[in-house]
């Protein structure tokens, strides 16, 4: 860990943003820097590169405004109401020799920084969002995050991803529709045709952790190929067929709207042994896979008033 890697970079690093920063925060109102900060990233998600391009600065606003965010996801963040996991947090850092001024409990601007300075070292997304990747690699004892393996990994176990958010569809028809490229036309059967250069633009080819290739939108391939090696891995659910993009109505009733399954952002499993409709689904037998699904961003049909256990769709809200 980067306190047992003899010269402590991180710790100088650490220092002298935070000298800046209180300089800057003596400057303005103590509270003010989170304001312009929220606006200026609006809280979206950055890539990994354009985080590590950002200055120190930048980094810490980006952070602030990423937190409501990372909270909301169960990750940890500034402004967690836990302080209970906030405080496993600020004495893991402080044990890698941070120096946190907030108090015990609140994660404040020195908890973040310090939290961000520990995951520069630990060579992982720095981004201040204390999520299961942080915890292994510090090794922070939070019970329901896995600190084992050194791979990105949900929160598992107890249910304590479950969310059962509806209206999803609408909102991520909305979101894909408002893009300039996107049009179609109606197909046979309830299928519809969508403009090549949406398709092109949008749709991606990725490969799965059991050999098959499917197709989904760019902006959740990554995190479906992960979520579904994890979810297989951790409950021993392993379904064969998975069924991503179809461009069609819902149903495929073409008096209905456009299913998720259109752009990509839905997928359905084992639809023989997951029927539409019933309760009964084979994937009950498996909450694991279920909740690690929902971990990762992915809503499940089966919470649905009239349920269809084989689907799952991305909140594309949450990016
Ligand atoms: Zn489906």
């Amino acid at each position: 860990m980067w306190d047992k890697k003899g010269e402590d970079i991180s710790y100088k690093w650490l220092k002298k943003l935070k000298q800046r920063l209180l300089v800057e925060v003596e400057q303005e109102e103590e509270v003010t820097l989170a304001k312009p900060t929220a606006r200026q990233f609006a809280g979206e998600r950055q890539e990994d590169e354009a985080l590590a391009a950002l200055s120190d600065e930048d980094l810490v606003k980006y952070a602030i405004s990423r937190a409501p965010k990372c909270n909301s996801m169960n990750f940890i963040s500034v402004g967690n109401k836990n302080a209970e996991n906030v405080k496993l947090i600020q004495q893991q850092l402080q044990k890698a020799g941070a120096n946190i001024t907030d108090p015990e409990g609140t994660f404040g601007q020195t908890t973040l920084i310090a939290a961000i300075a520990a995951q520069k070292q630990a060579g992982i997304r720095a981004d201040g969002c204390v999520g299961t990747e942080t915890v292994a690699a510090l090794k922070i004892p939070i019970k329901g995050m896995r600190a084992a393996g050194g791979r990105d990994r949900a929160i598992t176990g107890e249910g304590k991803c479950r969310y059962k958010k509806p209206g999803n569809t609408r909102k991520t028809r909305k979101i894909m529709q408002a893009d300039d490229l996107w049009s179609y036309t109606e197909g046979a059967k309830g299928r519809i045709n969508i403009a090549p250069g949406w398709q092109r633009a949008n749709i991606t080819k990725v490969q799965l952790h059991n050999g098959k290739r499917v197709r989904l939108h760019n902006a959740v391939a990554d995190s479906f190929a992960k979520a579904f090696q994890e979810a297989s891995e951790e409950s021993g659910y392993n379904p064969s067929s998975v069924q991503t993009q179809v461009a069609r109505h819902i149903l495929w009733d073409p008096s209905k709207g456009l299913s998720n399954h259109t752009y990509g952002t839905a997928v359905d499993f084992d639809p023989t042994d997951n029927p539409y409709g019933k309760r009964s689904g084979k994937i009950r037998d498996f909450p694991e896979f279920i909740n690690i699904m929902n971990c990762h961003g992915w809503l499940w049909g089966g919470d649905w008033k009239t349920p269809d256990d084989m689907h799952f769709e991305f909140d594309i809200s949450r990016l």
